[in-house]
């Protein structure tokens, strides 16, 4: 059950509100392992986010304000943008 990298940012969104169903977080940390452009994107998001290791729902992290989150959509969307030929 591969996702495309498109359909990830949707999870990705759901990831940082700690907000992403067990199963659905597992898809999107097995993509990222195997998609080398969602590594680099997902290592600043989570450098960026303080994310840390994995999927730990806690309320220790603030949700990301709505801002950051749009910047976040427009990197990533740019981050495809760039690698289609
Ligand atoms: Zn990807």
């Amino acid at each position: 059950m591969n996702r495309d990298c498109s359909s990830i940012f949707a999870l990705l969104s759901g990831y940082l509100d700690r907000d992403l169903p067990p199963v659905e977080c597992a898809e999107l940390e097995q993509h990222i392992q195997s998609c080398a452009p969602c590594v680099a994107f997902v290592d600043s998001l989570k450098k960026s986010v303080q994310l840390g290791k994995g999927y730990a729902p806690a309320s220790d992290v603030p949700a990301l304000a709505p801002e950051t989150k749009q910047k976040l959509q427009e990197a990533y969307q740019r981050m495809l943008a760039a690698r289609k030929p």
